[in-house]
């Protein structure tokens, strides 16, 4: 019987040392969580598949995930990283002003690196809500002075699991559609665009 191939999308996580990226790949992948006591200390690149169901056909698209690995702790990531991701997503500790302003500078890197990418901002640590020091009006903010280049915004908690799993599936759902209708351009008949050149008559002629 013939296999039908998946279409996968790479996603990758981008943010400050500590915010919370190898927690939110752990609950993607196995949907446990680690506390500090437990922290792995290897370095290296991290990649997970995890297939979801999108639209009204019920389709299925692969979602590569990428973590750092906290390999930004001892070199800056480099562009391979990056490469063909179709979505970033820029995470911040809600409790940690200096992941939060540090977010234009990992920006920067996504839009240097990764033209295509759809970018989202998630704010992590969401059970620590007595201690959040980035308010909803100062992500607000950073969204509007980015010119419009963030797609969408997540609260999350590695911690409860809270708003993980509904990210990542809200996720697959925007860069299916999105790379769906780029390979139906990509398919199109340059034809079917063609406008006709209007039929000059020659004027010089006299019959
Ligand atoms: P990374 O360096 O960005 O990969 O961050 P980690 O995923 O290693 O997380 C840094 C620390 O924050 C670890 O001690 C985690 O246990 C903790 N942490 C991550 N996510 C959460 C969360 O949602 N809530 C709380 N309370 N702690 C978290």
């Amino acid at each position: 019987m013939a296999t039908v191939k998946i279409p996968s999308q790479k996603v990758i996580l981008c943010g400050e040392y500590g915010a919370g990226k190898s927690s939110l790949f752990r609950r993607f992948a196995m949907d446990t969580f680690v506390s500090a006591s437990d922290r792995r200390s290897t370095l290296g690149l991290d990649q997970f598949e995890k297939v979801y169901r999108v639209g009204p056909e019920d389709r299925q698209i692969k979602l590569q995930l990428w973590d750092t690995g906290g390999l930004e702790r001892v070199a800056s990531v480099t562009s391979s990283y990056f490469k063909f991701s179709e979505a970033a997503v820029l995470v911040f500790a809600l409790d940690n002003v200096d992941s939060f302003n540090a977010l234009s500078q990992h920006l920067l890197e996504i839009v240097s690196h990764a033209e295509h990418a759809k970018i989202y901002v998630c704010g992590n640590k969401a059970d620590l809500r007595h201690e959040a020091v980035v308010s909803d009006e100062d992500i607000q903010m950073f969204c509007e002075q980015c010119h419009n280049v963030i797609t969408g915004i997540f609260k999350t908690s590695c911690r409860t699991g809270e708003g993980v799993h509904e990210m990542f599936a809200e996720i697959s759902r925007q860069v299916s559609s999105s790379s769906r209708s780029r390979k139906e351009l990509e398919r199109l008949d340059d034809r079917s665009f063609r406008v006709e050149a209007p039929v000059v008559e020659d004027e010089s002629c006299s019959c």
